[in-house]
């Protein structure tokens, strides 16, 4: 059974006279800070010199040098791009750590794979909300939060999971729920779930479902609507209630191609692909290629984001968008 952790799990002494150092200020690190700050927490902001600089002042936190941030700091966030994190903590963060301080993570990728080996002497935790970073903040606002995982990796003060805790209200998760995983766990189904069903998945079903329509004569624009346009409303119904609720809102017609078609594009040979994507996660695979990829300045990505961006869903879901003002940018 998986251990869970709500508001009552929560020791918030454990934080008292602590500062934490987020790292980073965008999707996650604006939204971290802000709601710790809100929950009475001493928050100060390491940053380069950049276009977040200037926000987070606005925002009126106190902003450092990443190392100042750090040496400043018993808490550590480290919010900055997963593929700029070993280069930052390397020469920032690790020199200037203080002793008995903890290193915190949203994302385990640095430490799984070993892009980053903290001392022995600091703990190491990951607080991961399970939302975007501007849910985050919207979702605190209101009143609630967005639910979590934490997991401890090394525990040097035998504190680290109170600390984690406490850390974890701080953003507002243990009024959701804080579940129990392991860096491992995170970050080995974080990937899976983005490149076989969230990101990569969704993103070739809907363009082979657009080239389809489009090939076989059809209007692009009727297509973009059926393909991508729709998928939010789909998904909103499963977000809502699971697949049952999804299924009970659209038509019986639509129920049964659901049932019938749906298995042939999604088959075994779909499900034997992704046991292999998966494999190549668990094996470092992936990993390497993308630490690969960006010491190379990212040649590949670069050239297919272009390619991407090319495709004419992309050309005719900016003209159809234009005319749906209330879509909000
Ligand atoms: P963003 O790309 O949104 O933010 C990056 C921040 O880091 C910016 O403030 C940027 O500042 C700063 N930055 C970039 N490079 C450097 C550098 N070399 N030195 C100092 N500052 C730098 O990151 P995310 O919030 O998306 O991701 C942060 C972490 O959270 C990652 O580990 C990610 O996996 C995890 N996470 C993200 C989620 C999300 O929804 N985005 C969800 C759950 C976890 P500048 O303006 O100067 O570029
Ligand atoms: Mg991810
Ligand atoms: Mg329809």
């Amino acid at each position: 059974m998986v251990t869970m952790y709500y508001e009552k799990d929560v020791n918030r002494q454990v934080m008292e006279g602590k500062t934490i150092a987020v790292i980073g200020y965008g999707s996650q690190g604006h939204s971290q800070a802000q709601n710790l700050r809100d929950s009475g927490f001493n928050v100060i902001i390491g940053l380069r010199q950049g276009r977040s600089w200037k926000q987070a002042e606005e925002d009126g936190f106190e902003v450092y040098s990443v190392g100042e941030a750090t040496s400043r700091a018993d808490v550590v966030q480290i919010l900055l791009p997963d593929e700029v994190q070993a280069k930052s903590y390397k020469e920032e963060i690790e020199p200037n750590l203080k002793k008995g301080a903890a290193i915190f993570f949203s994302h385990g990728f640095n430490i799984h794979f070993a892009q980053i080996q903290p001392p022995a002497d600091v703990d190491v935790v990951m607080v991961a909300p399970k939302g975007p970073g501007h849910l985050v903040r919207r979702v605190y606002v209101e009143g609630f939060g967005v639910p979590a995982l934490i997991a401890i990796e090394q525990d040097a003060s035998g504190q680290a999971k109170e600390i984690g805790l406490a850390y974890a209200s701080g953003i507002g998760a243990t009024r959701a729920g804080v579940i129990e995983t392991t860096f491992r766990e995170e970050t080995e189904t974080d990937l899976f779930g983005e490149q076989a069903v969230l990101c990569g998945g969704t993103s070739e079903l809907v363009k082979a479902g657009f080239e389809t329509l489009v090939e076989a004569g059809y209007k692009p624009e009727v297509a973009y609507f059926e393909c991508l346009h729709e998928l939010k409303l789909i998904v909103d119904l499963m977000y809502e209630g699971g697949l049952e609720y999804m299924r009970y809102s659209i038509s019986d017609t639509a129920e049964f191609g659901d049932y019938n078609t749906g298995k042939r594009i999604i088959n075994e040979n779909t499900k034997a692909e992704m046991k292999k994507v998966l494999a190549e996660i668990q094996d470092g695979t992936y990993a390497k290629n993308w630490i690969l990829e960006n010491q190379s300045n990212r040649a590949a990505f670069s050239a297919r984001r272009r390619i991407e961006k090319e495709h004419q869903i992309e050309q005719v879901g900016k003209q159809l968008r234009e005319m749906m003002a209330w879509i909000k940018k």
